[in-house]
């Protein structure tokens, strides 16, 4: 879809930005560019829709070798966001999410009611914002307003410069988790440059690990963690290697425990023997959808002809299944609990996912990638031989 062959960038004053790049970004794939500052990531993108032209090389979209292609043409097929975002501070929201459909000469109903679709789509309500200037509303929202300008002519490709990289951590979070869920809608071809590690694994298909002017390492997000190419990605990647793994990490079916199961509605007796017999301290209580109601200890009396209800308590840790270890771990601190339920997307219960489990999980996605690296050294074996 996109692809990099050969290309370097020098500068006039001889900086030499980019060297001897190649690389080709599948069609609806995320890559994320990571590496600090002055590495050449922003020169990469800016070469893509043609506001710097390379030195050498050859850049393709769709096959066709973009530095034949009108640069105001290209850009029409390819959204930008930045980091400074760069609204235009005497339009409305609206108007500002527009300008793109506006300049392609689309009427000017048709281009606000396209508009209006867009701030939906990335969490603004047009009725609200839509009216409001861009002085108006906080960093975040800002952000958002971009996202949504760059999609608003449907381009295939999308160029995101640090879009996320000058609001607060929370915020950012947020912002990612949003970004995330609508990529999974409009599935763009989409290049997204940070200096962030954590936020290049959380968002990246894949990512490229850029050293100066050259691309380090380009894989999937498990195996940088897990095998950095080089001394360089390594300490890039950081120390705490291990614990950005559990972010990009999902919790499978096979990684849950499963414990015994009453409804509210069960006798208590029944429920109390069911649990002796699996030799389990406490189990799993569903309401009679089969959604979770929380749990039950198997010991304590109780009166007879009474049912589960009465000694049920509420559980609040759960989390969705595919959900990161991360999010596992963190729902386990912050409620305290010693395992949290696991649902799917309909709301019913899949099983337990307790510490050792989390760990074995872990261990799981380290030993898939040395399978991985095993099966690469016997390939080059072959070849040699
Ligand atoms: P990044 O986005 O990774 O921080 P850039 O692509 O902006 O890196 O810059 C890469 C290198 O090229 C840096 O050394 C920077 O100083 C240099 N550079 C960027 N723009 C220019 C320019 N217009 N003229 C000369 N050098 C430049
Ligand atoms: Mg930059």
């Amino acid at each position: 879809m996109l692809r990099f062959e050969n290309v370097t960038k020098r500068y006039p004053d001889g900086t030499v930005a980019v060297d001897d790049l190649s690389f080709e970004v599948a069609e609806g794939e995320l890559v994320t560019l990571v590496g600090p500052s002055g590495c050449g990531k922003t020169t990469t993108m800016k070469m893509v829709n043609r506001l710097i032209d390379p030195s050498s090389g050859t850049i393709r979209l769709e096959g066709e070798d973009i530095s034949t292609v009108d640069p105001v043409k290209l850009r029409r097929r390819i959204g930008y966001v930045i980091q400074q975002v760069g609204l235009f501070p005497h339009k409305t929201v609206l108007d500002n999410t527009a300008t793109v459909p506006h300049l392609l000469g689309w009427q000017r109903g048709k281009a606000r009611e396209r508009a209006a679709e867009l701030l939906d789509l990335v969490g603004l309500d047009p009725s609200v914002h839509g009216s409001r200037y861009p002085d108006q509303l906080s960093g975040g929202q800002r952000q958002r307003v971009g996202v949504a300008r760059a999609l608003a002519a449907d381009p295939p490709v999308l160029l995101m410069d640090e879009p996320f990289g000058a609001v607060d951590p929370v915020v950012r979070e947020h912002l990612q988790n949003e970004f995330l869920k609508l990529q999974a809608t409009v599935r763009k071809t989409v290049l997204f440059v940070t200096h962030d590690m954590e936020e290049a694994v959380r968002l990246g298909d894949r990512i490229a690990v850029y050293g100066e002017g050259r691309i380090e390492q380009f894989d999937r997000p498990q195996t940088v963690l897990g095998a950095p190419a080089s001394d360089y990605v390594a300490e890039f990647v950081g120390a705490d290697r291990g614990l950005k793994r559990l972010s990009v990490t999902a919790i499978e079916e096979s990684d849950l425990e499963q414990p015994p199961v009453v409804h509210l509605a069960d006798g208590l007796d029944q429920a109390h023997r069911r649990m002796r017999e699996q030799g389990a301290r406490w189990a799993v209580v569903l309401d009679d959808q089969d959604g979770l109601h929380g749990w039950i200890p198997a010991d304590g009396s109780a009166p007879e002809d009474a049912h589960v209800s009465t000694q049920a308590r509420r559980m609040e840790a759960w989390l969705p299944l595919g959900s990161s270890l991360k999010q596992a771990f963190s729902v386990m601190l912050q409620h305290d609990a010693g395992w949290i339920a696991v649902l799917d997307e309909d709301d019913r219960f899949r099983g337990v996912l307790t510490p050792s489990r989390l760990h074995q999980a872990l261990r799981r996605s380290i030993d898939a990638d040395s399978q991985d690296i095993a099966r690469e050294e016997v390939t080059l074996q072959t070849v040699a031989g």
